[in-house]
């Protein structure tokens, strides 16, 4: 397989980079508490990431800033986000050594060629302006798509070096273990959905069973975890505030990392330090409230106000 060239191709969008503001100095990270890092025999990635859907340009490049500066080193970004350029340019403009940063991109599901798809990581790195990510995923499952095309050529991508590691991102237990199945390389990740009322208790058990990290999107189940009561008054016990036991929930399962969305250089800390305590097992086991009705309201609320995928 030797699809992937060198040759550089033209941005499909374009951001005016003098409209983009270098952090101005920041105040370095007092506080620190340091985020682990969730190992597998595959990989090794930071338990907290910086989820960066709907963020763009300038607001992109401050949130990618403030969280490298708050002491995160994974940012999460995808080709349907619109925002790789500003994402690439923070974390070069950073005091953060690029080999520092666990970064991951998303190949858009529409894509079903391998000559697509291949031409969108390149296109992909060259917006990050890397010449490597850490970690290359298909954004969902595309039932007009093989399969075996798809996870063929994301294998391929690694073996010539334009990723560390490939994964998947909503799949179910079946599709996964099939992608697992077709790829020549390990599938070190699935990102999902994961929050207290959407837990996946079916698809964690398989992923802890063999070995598969599972990333946590919208680990804030988009910010409804912050009204939830029940997380504010645990939340008294612990000092912590209800986003930082909802976060806290999600990491301290076994092989679940959490990638929280956030603008706020407070809430970033915040969220950092929410590795700062352990919930009790009872007090975790309180906080699993699988609510079918509250996850759906959820995402059919935001994928109306906003037409792409997460
Ligand atoms: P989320 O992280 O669950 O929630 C984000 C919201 O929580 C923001 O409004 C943010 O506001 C607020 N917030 C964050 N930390 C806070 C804190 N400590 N206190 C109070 N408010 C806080 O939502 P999400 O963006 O849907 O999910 C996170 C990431 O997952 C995405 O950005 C994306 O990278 C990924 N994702 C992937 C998929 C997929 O299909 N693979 C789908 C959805 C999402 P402030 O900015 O004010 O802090």
């Amino acid at each position: 397989m030797n699809g992937f060239t060198t040759q550089k191709r033209s941005r499909p969008y374009t951001i005016d980079t003098t409209l983009l503001t270098h952090p101005a100095q920041q105040p370095s990270m007092t506080d620190e508490t340091t985020i682990p890092t969730v190992k597998t025999d595959d990989a090794s990635i930071p338990a907290m990431g910086l989820g960066t859907w709907q963020l763009t340009d300038q607001t992109a490049y401050d949130a990618v800033s403030a969280a490298l500066s708050v002491g995160f080193r994974h940012i999460d970004t995808a080709q349907l986000y619109d925002n790789e350029w500003a994402v690439g340019r923070a974390i070069a403009d950073s005091d953060v050594p690029r080999e520092e940063v666990f970064l991951t991109t998303k190949v858009d599901p529409t894509l079903t060629t391998r000559e697509e798809i291949e031409s969108s990581i390149q296109s992909s790195l060259d917006r990050l302006g890397v010449d490597h990510v850490d970690l290359l995923l298909i954004h969902w499952p595309n039932p007009l798509a093989d399969l075996e095309t798809v996870m063929a050529t994301l294998s391929a991508a690694e073996e010539q070096g334009y990723t560390r590691h490939v994964g998947v991102s909503n799949f179910g237990v079946d599709r996964l273990d099939r992608a697992r199945e077709l790829a020549s390389v390990p599938i070190v990740t699935d990102q999902v959905l994961f929050h207290p009322f959407h837990p996946q208790r079916e698809l964690l058990n398989y992923c802890q069973r063999e070995g598969v990290t599972l990333t946590a999107y919208s680990p804030l189940a988009e910010g409804a975890a912050l009204s939830d009561d029940l997380l504010g008054n645990l939340g008294q016990a612990y000092d912590a505030t209800p986003a930082q036991v909802a976060l806290r929930w999600a990491t301290q399962h076994e092989n679940v990392v959490a990638i929280p969305k956030s603008t706020s250089r407070a809430h970033l800390a915040e969220n950092r330090d929410s590795f700062g305590f352990t919930l009790s097992r009872s007090d975790h086991d309180h906080v699993t409230r699988p609510s079918l009705a509250r996850t759906a309201r959820l995402a059919v609320g935001s994928r109306l106000r906003d037409a792409l995928p997460g």
